[in-house]
């Protein structure tokens, strides 16, 4: 399972991605991350990233080792795109499309572009996101088909072999909690529960057993049910 050459992940700082670091970090000799700030109004997630990455390279000698540069992209211009709950100060709701109206079209397209226009300056050949259809919140671009039809379209836009992996694609939360004990024991699920942030509206006061956030957002509820399943 090891592989020789260098990763590229895409970091927000949250548990899907934190876990999809440690994944590349057991497979690849060199690894970077990437984030994206584009006004989030979770800006928290933004600040969770250098300790989290601190935090995963002290759980194995040979992450710490694997582990490169951390680069963030401003893409500040997401903001000015549409109506969006991320974004800009108004109510989560869901839309009649079955999509959170925090929902920026063709955002991770945008963000799997910019990761392969940084992963041919930096010489990554592999690009790995967190993107999953199990727990499919409505984002048509997090899908398979979409994954795979942008390898396409960026290898031969950029005359290059990326091959972009999913870790995550088709398993739910409760073995994503799963895969992350698989793969760092203890450390990296305590350090997952204490300093990773998926919360959509930032928050960090209230502590419960998966972690920090408001308990009822989308992205809390999937978190929390995740884990009570694993844990079962
Ligand atoms: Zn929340």
């Amino acid at each position: 399972m090891h592989d020789p050459s260098s990763a590229l992940v895409l970091f927000s700082g949250g548990q899907d991605s934190t876990t999809c670091l440690a994944w590349a970090l057991e497979r690849f000799d060199h690894v970077e991350t990437i984030g994206f700030s584009y006004g989030q109004r979770h800006a928290i997630e933004m600040t969770c990233r250098a300790p989290v990455r601190q935090g995963v390279a002290a759980i194995k000698p040979v992450w710490a080792a694997r582990l490169g540069m951390d680069h963030v992209i401003d893409l500040s211009v997401l903001g000015t795109i549409g109506e969006s709950a991320l974004t800009r100060e108004i109510e989560i709701t869901m839309t009649k499309e079955g999509l959170p109206n925090s929902f920026v079209p063709g955002r991770n397209i945008a963000f799997l572009a910019f990761a392969a226009m940084l992963a041919y300056r930096r010489g990554a050949r592999h690009i790995v996101g967190g993107m999953c259809e199990t727990d499919f919140s409505g984002y048509p671009d997090c899908r398979d088909d979409a994954v795979k039809a942008m390898q396409l379209a960026l290898n031969i836009g950029m005359a290059k072999d990326f091959v972009l992996h999913t870790p995550l694609m088709w398993i739910d939360k409760a073995a994503t909690w799963s895969l992350a004990r698989q793969l760092g024991g203890m450390d990296l699920q305590e350090l997952i529960i204490e300093q990773t942030h998926t919360c959509y509206y930032g928050d960090r006061t209230q502590r419960h057993d998966w972690g920090y956030g408001c308990g009822v957002c989308p992205a809390c509820t999937l978190r929390a049910q995740g884990f009570a399943q694993f844990i079962a």
